[in-house]
């Protein structure tokens, strides 16, 4: 007889793996989510790799505005995530942090992960740009991905509604030009994001006392 708790490990191909991805602007705590994640399933005695590309440490690291860290794989262009995760023997489960920036073919991988190699996938990431445009990595995951969950933890523009997109700041001034991917808020970066709400991402309107020194 089998005895299953709560705690033991979830039998493999007992049911289809999935592909999530869980969006959200900057501040709403994705990373916070992915590093739970991960020790909620590693408790439970699930296998799982965890990988970033330009998290805010500058590291390969996952790390959370709250203070949490845990170290992960730099995600490369040319890296291949079925070699990768496959290489490494018996894996669950992979968490993918600021997955909006990998490219449209690690996306790809991700889902021959799930499809092919019966692994799950939480993806975390940004939707959109500094312009209110998708990532195209974002948009392959919103045409892939069994599931997408928006997080909304609190995260709120100047005027108090809730912030949905992250404007780019260079010189005080919201900018809708420019490269897609620029890092920003480092000590030696003219850059800076700041969540704004639809309307005053539209109308450029940054807020009093929100302008840099
Ligand atoms: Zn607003």
């Amino acid at each position: 007889m089998t005895v299953v708790s709560a705690l033991s490990p979830v039998p493999r191909g007992s049911r289809d793996a999935v592909l999530k991805f869980y969006f959200g602007p900057m501040d709403c705590g994705k990373s916070t989510l992915a590093l739970q994640m991960n020790y909620n399933h590693s408790r439970q005695g699930r296998r799982g790799l965890v990988l970033t590309k330009h998290d805010r440490s500058g590291g390969a690291r996952v790390t959370s505005r709250i203070g949490l860290g845990l170290e992960a794989v730099e995600v490369v262009d040319s890296l291949d995530l079925v070699e990768l995760v496959t290489g490494h023997a018996g894996l669950d489960y992979v968490i993918c942090d600021e997955a909006c920036f990998y490219s449209v073919e690690q996306i790809e991988q991700l889902a021959d992960l799930v499809d092919e190699h019966g692994i799950d996938v939480y993806a975390f990431g940004l939707a959109s740009d500094f312009r209110s445009v998708m990532f195209p990595a974002a948009q392959r995951l919103f045409e892939l991905a069994d599931e997408v969950c928006r997080l909304q933890v609190e995260v709120l523009c100047w005027c108090g509604r809730p912030g949905l997109l992250n404007g780019r700041i260079v010189g005080g001034e919201l900018v809708r030009t420019g490269e897609q991917v620029v890092i920003g808020d480092t000590d030696d970066s003219p850059v800076r994001y700041q969540v704004l709400c639809r309307r005053h991402h539209r109308a450029g309107l940054l807020g009093e006392g929100t302008l840099p020194a």
